[in-house]
């Protein structure tokens, strides 16, 4: 289930409050922007700005299509519902659920989906029925369920 990971990695970011990965997801797949066009608008450089395209393809196996629907369903109600859970402090990241203290935005990462991966799952599940109901309300189709 390709989207269902784009999903995850999705909720993933936003947890560990990296939104602005998010949003450059969001104007290369939904808004058409080019990597050299995002790397201009955020000041970084266009590989960086490949390197986290990449990483969605990868979870999305590639399926340009079903990447670009799980971002137009799914990203919206995500950035608007799924609060972050690390806390930096002070250059230290601690994760807000069991207290952990980690140390690199890798390690919380990794963190979360070791230790939290109940939370991830059910968030996945809601965000997946929200945007339903989201789409249902529209009149459209149900969102991608592949
Ligand atoms: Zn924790």
């Amino acid at each position: 289930m390709s989207v269902k990971e784009v999903l995850g990695y999705f909720i993933l970011k936003a947890l560990v409050g990296d939104v602005t990965v998010l949003n450059i997801i969001d104007d290369y797949f939904n808004l058409g922007m080019s990597p050299s066009e995002i790397a201009r608008a955020y000041g970084i450089s266009k590989y960086t700005v490949r390197g986290f395209i990449e990483r969605v393809l990868v979870k999305g196996r590639y399926r340009y299509r079903s990447i670009e629907e799980a971002v137009r369903a799914y990203l919206p109600v995500v950035l608007g519902s799924v609060k972050p859970v690390i806390k930096f402090e002070g250059g230290l990241a601690r994760c807000a659920i069991c207290g952990k203290r980690l140390d690199s935005v890798a390690a919380a990462n990794s963190h979360i989906v070791r230790a939290h991966g109940d939370l991830l799952n059910k968030l996945i599940k809601e965000v997946m029925a929200r945007a339903g109901r989201k789409a249902r309300e529209r009149g459209v189709q149900e969102a991608p369920a592949t």
